[in-house]
């Protein structure tokens, strides 16, 4: 799986432009810590976790950044690796952005049910968690 970037489309790039442009005033109280980050990296955030942060540049090039609070472990952007987390991040990123749904994988003949998640995308009793499935409820027969 490439997890270096996914295809956007011109009004997406836009849309994701956009965001990252307005997101000091448009961003959710409790992400307001993050808008530092956001203005330096020009990065739109998907995936909020504790330590690292994994989002989308307009380019469509999928990135993480260290944001812990006023503390940051490294200063730059990172590739990801993780499938999980691209996934991770893409499923959370439609939840929060309609606009952006058209990003998350289509499933594929091959793919199977995730046995984790049993195809829900969601851990029960544990919602914050990401699947390994990445939230997308299954998974490529490859990966397994
Ligand atoms: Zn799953």
């Amino acid at each position: 799986m490439n997890t270096d970037r996914v295809e956007v489309s011109k009004e997406v790039a836009e849309f994701i432009a956009a965001r990252i442009a307005g997101y000091e005033s448009e961003c959710p109280e409790m992400y307001r810590w993050l808008v530092p980050h956001i203005k330096k990296h020009r990065i739109l955030p998907l995936l909020v976790g504790w330590t690292e942060t994994v989002g989308i540049l307009a380019s469509g090039e999928i990135r993480k950044f260290s944001a812990d609070g006023s503390h940051s472990e490294y200063e730059a952007l990172r590739p990801v690796e993780e499938p999980v987390l691209l996934l991770g991040a893409l499923v959370q990123g439609a939840r929060d952005y309609p606009d952006l749904k058209a990003l998350v994988p289509e499933r594929q003949s091959s793919a199977t049910e995730c046995t984790v998640c049993g195809g829900s995308g969601v851990i029960e009793n544990h919602p914050k968690l990401i699947c390994e499935c990445g939230g997308v409820g299954w998974v490529e027969e490859s990966a397994v």
